[in-house]
């Protein structure tokens, strides 16, 4: 590969790197769980590494600025791989709304296993000093959080993990690699779940731990196949033919999103709407500077409507399906306090501001016309009644 080429340049050729003897100018999906001996790829197995894993791994580690990435059977599987490094009586400082399901992890399996948490806000920075005075294996962060889009200054972070002597993982699925490159931010590992942004489509689920550092890369393929958490061939194809419109779906989605937020606050009612392209954004500047070209897909409101009210509205949207996921071509409605934030405490979900009344967007790449007249008339519907 040449040196210097384009964003979106690398994400369509990087993963043409293959062999044919046919002339296609996209891969096959090499639908084959084992490979014979000796074979000039170096393959042996498909879940310690397959020949879509490789063109995949190639064009991820390449767009997020890194030297290598290890794929994953999905984000959960990704964040598996990098908690199962841990040893008994190692602790993590993690930001205190990072992803349910992490949390989830953590709590309930890797907590058998002796791994405790300190969750911590750390779009404060006052709360810096305390990774430091307490030296964690690991910093987890998410930067934006879901659903509050909270944006975490991550070099501000890494050097304060860097001084404790730990090592900084960023979740970047809420911005996606066109967006934002954590290991250019100085994070040491940077993870994704594909299954968003990255392919796209709502049509496969997948991971990838991306990584500058060769003793971190080794754990990861460790972990592959050693915990079997590799994807399907076929996911992995998927995925890599959905990464090749990153760059133009990420600036509709950003177009769109401004859009539709600027609307929500001029318009809606709301008693908040956040999105880190919006100048009324607690950490607009931060925003700015570690983002490239916008603020990816995601609008949160808090719309101040009785649950009731707030469930009529979200069910009643004609281009916003209530589901849970994000980063698809197609807009998706959720309504956290009932579906994805729905196992957390009412009180400690109301205390980080996951109130009823609060509803997340993943804004999609529609024409942002109807995006909008679909909630205006689903608010003067729901307010009329
Ligand atoms: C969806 C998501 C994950 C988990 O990814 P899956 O592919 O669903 O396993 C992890 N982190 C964030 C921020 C996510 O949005």
């Amino acid at each position: 590969m040449i040196n210097g080429e384009g964003f979106e340049t690398r994400a369509i050729h990087a993963g043409r790197d293959f062999v044919s003897d046919t002339g296609a100018v996209t891969p096959p999906v090499w639908l084959t769980s084992t490979f014979e001996y000796g074979n000039p790829g170096g393959f042996d197995y498909t879940r310690s590494g397959n020949p879509n894993f490789r063109l995949l791994e190639r064009t991820l580690a390449s767009l997020e600025g890194g030297q290598h990435a290890t794929v994953f059977a999905s984000g959960v599987s990704a964040i598996t791989a990098v908690a199962s490094t841990l040893r008994s009586g190692d602790l993590v400082v993690a930001e205190e709304n990072v992803y349910g399901c992490t949390y989830r992890l953590f709590d309930k399996v890797f907590a058998k296993f002796g791994v405790s948490v300190e969750y911590l806000d750390l779009a404060n920075p006052e709360h810096y000093a305390r990774i430091v005075e307490r030296r964690p294996a690991l910093v987890w962060i998410e930067s934006p959080t879901n659903p509050l889009l909270k944006v975490l200054d991550i070099s501000a972070i890494a050097t304060a993990t860097h001084q404790a002597g730990s090592v900084l993982v960023v979740d970047n699925t809420f911005a996606s690699s066109h967006v934002q490159r954590p290991l250019e931010l100085g994070a040491d590992l940077s993870l994704l779940s594909t299954t968003k942004y990255l392919n796209g489509h709502s049509d496969a689920l997948g991971g990838v731990v991306c990584t500058n550092d060769p003793s971190w890369q080794e754990r990861m393929v460790f972990a592959q196949k050693a915990l079997g958490l590799q994807p399907s061939p076929m996911d992995a194809w998927l995925t890599l033919r959905g990464v090749k419109t990153l760059a133009l779906r990420m600036e509709r989605h950003h177009a769109n999103a401004l859009a539709f937020a600027r609307f929500l606050e001029d318009e809606s009612g709301a008693r908040w709407v956040r999105y880190p392209w919006l100048p009324s954004h607690p950490q607009h500047e931060v925003a700015k500077r570690q983002m490239h070209g916008g603020g990816s897909g995601s609008v949160t409101v808090y719309l101040g409507m009785s649950l009731e009210e707030t469930l009529d509205f979200v069910g009643g949207l004609r281009y916003f399906p209530k589901a849970e996921s994000l980063g698809g071509v197609e807009s998706l409605c959720c309504h956290p306090a009932s579906m994805t934030h729905a196992s957390v405490p009412r009180e400690t979900r109301e205390a980080v501001g996951i109130t009823d009344a609060v509803v997340r967007f993943s804004v999609g790449i529609e024409s942002v016309e109807d995006l909008i007249a679909d909630v205006r008339e689903g608010l003067r519907r729901v307010r009329k009644a």
